[in-house]
């Protein structure tokens, strides 16, 4: 069964089984290594590697290690699927124009399996010696933690959380810009999460800190994993107090409230729209067609 990408944000499709316990028995994960059945999914650098929808595997190379390979799952009939680690890959922190192409192309499903590769394959590559004490780490668990040499640390790849939001005052949201957006460009706010914070706390916070408003009501809508290099993108929406702004402009270069008609202008992709939306690939557009469709 496809998924309807329209309906769901980029890397947000979950489609393979990630067998934790595989991962963490050595005999199971060597079998898994050496199944015949066993592929690895190819990348170039950190970058997808597509055969139209589907994303390229090959077989396991002989005299490859199952210690240089993370162990992503067993597919859906049963075949295990590995990535390799390497060494000296530059960091992908930051959108790459290949992975907006695949995008297009890619079914859901492998869109998130490459979003998940990518990450761990660039968090390995970053983490080659420990925090605690700077001795060498290795990987461990199937390539889902690496462990030090020196003090015996186990590290996991981080995740890190981000809430994207749009606040409400009487039937319009609350839409802004960056000065890196393309031209028209406007999206919902956002900002990572800080420690010892929730996440209707950093809602509220961030929603202060680059617009001025106070908020209340805060609700969850939907997630995605935004893989550059490790995000996960909490979508929530909240009432204003009132619709005065007073805009952060280190942060945002525009930002102003916008009635259901326009939204829906913006995402039918209208000459006239009040903006232009964001593309199918990001939450924010979800979040907008969330409000939108449960407006009168
Ligand atoms: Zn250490």
């Amino acid at each position: 069964m496809r998924i309807d990408r329209a309906r769901l944000p980029g890397f947000a499709a979950a489609g393979i089984d990630r067998c934790d316990q595989v991962r963490s028995d050595p005999e199971a994960l060597a079998a898994a290594f050496a199944d015949p059945q066993a592929r690895r999914m190819r990348l170039d650098g950190l970058d997808p590697m597509t055969d139209g929808p589907e994303l390229v595997r090959e077989p396991i190379p002989a005299g490859a290690r199952a210690a240089d390979h993370v162990l992503l799952g067993k597919e859906a009939d049963g075949s295990p699927l590995f990535v390799e680690l390497r060494s000296g890959i530059p960091h992908g922190g930051a959108f790459a124009p290949r992975v907006w192409e695949a995008a297009t192309e890619l079914d859901a499903r492998e869109l998130a399996l490459y979003g998940g590769a990518r990450s761990l394959v660039d968090w390995h590559a970053r983490h080659g010696f420990c925090a605690v004490c700077g001795g060498a780490t290795m990987p461990a668990k199937g390539g889902w933690s690496r462990r030090c040499g020196g003090c015996g640390a186990e590290h996991f790849p981080r995740v890190d959380p981000v809430v994207i939001m749009l606040a409400e005052y009487q039937g319009r949201v609350l839409v802004g810009r960056q000065t890196r957006f393309p031209p028209r460009r406007y999206s919902a706010l956002a900002g990572f999460i800080e420690p010892g914070e929730t996440i209707e706390g950093a809602v509220a916070r961030e929603l202060y800190e680059e617009a001025g408003i106070e908020v209340t009501d805060i609700g969850y809508v939907m997630s995605q994993p935004w893989p550059f290099p490790s995000s996960l993108m909490i979508a929530c929406t909240a009432q204003a107090r009132d619709d005065r702004l007073t805009l952060d402009l280190t942060e945002l270069e525009d930002a102003f409230w916008v009635d259901a008609a326009g939204v829906r202008a913006a995402l039918d992709g209208e000459e006239d729209a009040p903006f232009k939306a964001p593309p199918t690939m990001a939450v924010a557009r979800h979040l907008l067609l969330h409000w939108v469709e449960r407006q009168g």
